[in-house]
C-alpha cells in the first residue's frame, strides 16, 4: 500500500516512520525542495495547485492524508475526486477558519470562550468594548504556533493590534485566564471506532509549545468530558483520522480553543510513551484498519527543541530519553526535534526533567 502525504515537515517524516513497520510506502508532496520528510521517504516537489502532480499522486498511491493543515482545500478536493483523502476535506476546510471551528464548538454544545467576528477597526474597537480587556485579537486563517495574534491588554491597544493585523478576516475573544492548557488526542475509523488518548498537559512559550506531559493524574476528572465532546466533533465532521482539541482549562472546566485535523505535536510523546503512537494509529484509521490500544506506557513528558540543537550524547545519558530529531537545519523559533522521557513514577519522570532541562533550554 502506499500513502500519498500532502506536505513533507516533520509530521510526515514520522507518519513514514510508524508506516515503514506495517509494510506501507510513502510519497510526499511539498513545493520545498529540502523538506525533513524527503530524507526518509519519496519526495516529490511541486506546488499544492500544480494539478499534474495531483493528477500523478493520485495514480500513484492508494490513500492521501496531509500533515499541515494550510494546505488548499482545492488541493484536497482535488485528490479526493481519484482516491480516498482523510481527514475529509471539509474538516480540513473547517479547521482553517477559527470562527468556522468556533461556531462548530456552539452547534454542539461545546464551551469556548464568547467571540466576536471583526473586519474594520470600527468593529474591533465595539468588539473590545463589549468583551473588555483583556482579549485576543486572531487572524481567522493561517495561524499557528501564536502567529497571527495580538492580545489587547486596554482599549488604547486597538490601534496597534490593527495596525499589526488589519486587512485579514479577525477574530476578537477575551483573554482566558487558564490554569492549564490541555489537548485530547482523538481517532476514528471509517466504520465510526473511535479512541482517546489521554488529556495531555502542555506549556507554551511564546505561543510555541515547549513541554508536554501525559498522563496527569489531575486531569483523570476531565477524561470523560473531553473524549465526549471530541466524540461529538468527530461524528459531525464524519471524522478519519487522528484529530487534536485543544482546550484551556478555566475554573476547572474545559473551554475548547481550536482544533488540528492531523497529528499533533501534543501526541508526539506518543511514539514512545503509548502502546501504539498517533502516528500509527492515524495511518491505521485512514487504511481503515483496526485501531491500536491508546493506553500509555508508564509515564511521558516531551520536551520540543526549538532553534539550537542540544548535545546528542548528554540527552541520550538521561535516563528514559528518547531522542528524535528531523533533520532541519538549526534557525531561531524552529522545531528541530524533540526529547520523549518516560518514567515508571512520576516523581522519577520530574527527577529526570530536572536534568534534561539544562540541557535543551532554547
Ligand atoms: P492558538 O493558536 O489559538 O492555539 O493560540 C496559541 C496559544 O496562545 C494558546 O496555546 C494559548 O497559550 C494562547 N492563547 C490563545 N488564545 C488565548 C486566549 N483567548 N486567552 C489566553 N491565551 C490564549
Amino acid at each position: 500500500m502506499r500513502v500519498g502525504v500532502l506536505g513533507g515537515g516533520q509530521l510526515g517524516r514520522m507518519l513514514a516512520l510508524a508506516g515503514y513497520p506495517m509494510g506501507l510506502r510513502f510519497v510526499f508532496l511539498d513545493p520545498a525542495p529540502d523538506v525533513s520528510a524527503g530524507q526518509v521517504a519519496e519526495l516529490r516537489t511541486a506546488a499544492y495547485d500544480d494539478t499534474d502532480a495531483l493528477a500523478r499522486l493520485a495514480r500513484d498511491v492508494d490513500v492521501v492524508t496531509y500533515e499541515f493543515e494550510n494546505v488548499p482545500v482545492a488541493a484536497a478536493r482535488t485528490l479526493a475526486e481519484r482516491v480516498p483523502v482523510y481527514p475529509p476535506p471539509g474538516a480540513l476546510e473547517l479547521a482553517q477558519d477559527r470562527l468556522a471551528e468556533k461556531r462548530l464548538f456552539e452547534g454542539l454544545g461545546i464551551a469556548t470562550a464568547p467571540f466576536v467576528r471583526v473586519d474594520s477597526e470600527r468593529e474591533l474597537a465595539a468588539a473590545l468594548d463589549g468583551l473588555g480587556a483583556p482579549a485576543v485579537l486572531k487572524t481567522r486563517r493561517l495561524g499557528y504556533d501564536g502567529k497571527g495574534q495580538f492580545v489587547l491588554r486596554s482599549p488604547e491597544d486597538a490601534g496597534p493590534a490593527w495596525k499589526a493585523l488589519g486587512g485579514s478576516a479577525l477574530l476578537l475573544e477575551p483573554f482566558v485566564a487558564f490554569e492549564r492548557e490541555v489537548s485530547l488526542l482523538a481517532v476514528r475509523e471509517p466504520a465510526g471506532a473511535t479512541a482517546f488518548y489521554p488529556l495531555v498537559e502542555n506549556h507554551h512559550r511564546d505561543g510555541i509549545l515547549r513541554l508536554s506531559r501525559a498522563p496527569v493524574p489531575r486531569l483523570a476528572a476531565l477524561q470523560a468530558e473531553a473524549e465526549a465532546k471530541a466524540a461529538r466533533i468527530l461524528a459531525a465532521l464524519g471524522y478519519v483520522g487522528v484529530l487534536a482539541v485543544e482546550f484551556f482549562v478555566e475554573a476547572g472546566r474545559l473551554v475548547a480553543n481550536e482544533i488540528a485535523p492531523r497529528v499533533h505535536n501534543s501526541g508526539h510523546w506518543t511514539i514512545d510513551g503509548a502502546e501504539v503512537s498517533q502516528f500509527e494509529n492515524h495511518l491505521r484509521a485512514g487504511l481503515g484498519w483496526p485501531l491500536g490500544a491508546t493506553t500509555p506506557v508508564g509515564w511521558s513528558a516531551m520536551v520540543n527543541l526549538i532553534g539550537t540543537l542540544p548535545d546528542t550524547s548528554a540527552v541520550l545519558a538521561v535516563p528514559g530519553a528518547h531522542l528524535h530529531l528531523y533533520g532541519k537545519a538549526p534557525r531561531p523559533g524552529r522545531k528541530l526535534g524533540h526529547v520523549t522521557l518516560r518514567a515508571d513514577a512520576p516523581e522519577t519522570l520530574d527527577a529526570r526533567l530536572a536534568v534534561l532541562g539544562p540541557l535543551v533550554a532554547g
